[in-house]
């Protein structure tokens, strides 16, 4: 059965399965340019080795992933959000997706504190960048932009306009959770090639999202299943009453 896509009028019918990852499943639809996104409840850390269930996840992810889209779209951003379909499935545009993890930082935290030995918590002088490739098997290794031309993931001109679109969308999330008393310390996104355009691609949620309770510096959401701090379902839903959804 074809569902209609709200006030747009536009019908799309959910066909085969496409792929399957560790967060989402992806499925054709009876328009070569666009798919469904589900959302699934799996949470995983650490490249997959920590996994588990936490009832509620998908649709929460969906929801704050597709608010902050709408969101970046009126400021600009193109992304690949077209319309959600439920609380776990949404309609996306089919882009051709760039094998790059783009990860900002705003304050030192994570594998960044560690490799540089930088305490988590030091507010970064400016934004910084870092390229990661897409790589399972390989733990997605750290790469630089030279290294993402010379093996064909990106041709420098997109190279440039991913990172002017990232730090973009990074002022305009720091500000977004700023307001709700929350800081930004990092977050990861992927960007795909759609008809001639480089768009913003994947998810912005939780699972992506790096955030600190402002006043007391509390890790939120998905620190919490990252070090076993309790509390991890009625965290995501916690970022649903935090983002007003
Ligand atoms: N991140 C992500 N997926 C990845 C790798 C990183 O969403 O495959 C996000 C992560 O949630 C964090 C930011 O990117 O918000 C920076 O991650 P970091 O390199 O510090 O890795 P971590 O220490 O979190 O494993």
């Amino acid at each position: 059965m074809k569902k209609q896509l709200g006030k747009e009028r536009y019908f799309v019918e959910k066909l085969d399965l496409l792929y399957e990852g560790k967060a989402k499943q992806v499925f054709l639809t009876d328009d070569p340019d666009l798919l469904i996104v589900d959302y699934k409840d799996d949470a995983t850390a650490f490249n997959g080795e920590k996994k588990g269930t936490i009832p509620g996840k998908g649709a929460v992810n969906n929801r704050m992933s597709n608010q902050f889209f709408r969101m970046l779209e009126k400021k600009g951003i193109p992304t690949h959000y077209v319309q959600e379909l439920s609380d776990t499935e949404t309609v996306v545009k089919k882009a051709e997706i760039i094998p790059l993890k783009v990860i900002i930082r705003n304050v030192a935290a994570g594998s960044f504190s560690k490799k540089l030995g930088i305490e988590e918590g030091f507010q970064l002088l400016e934004p910084t960048l870092e390229f990661s490739y897409k790589n399972d098997a390989l733990g997605d290794p750290m790469i630089n932009d030279y290294y993402a031309i010379a093996i064909g993931a990106a041709q420098r001109n997109e190279i440039e306009r991913i990172e002017e679109l990232a730090f973009q969308v990074n002022d305009i999330l720091k500000e977004a959770f700023w307001n709700l008393g929350i800081r930004l310390i990092d977050f990861k996104i992927e960007f795909g090639r759609y008809k001639g355009q480089i768009i913003l691609a994947d998810e912005i949620s939780s699972d992506t999202c790096r955030l600190w309770d402002m006043e007391t510096d509390e890790k939120l959401y998905q620190d919490r299943f990252r070090h076993d701090l309790g509390e991890v379902e009625g965290a995501y839903q916690e970022v649903f009453r935090h983002l007003g959804l």
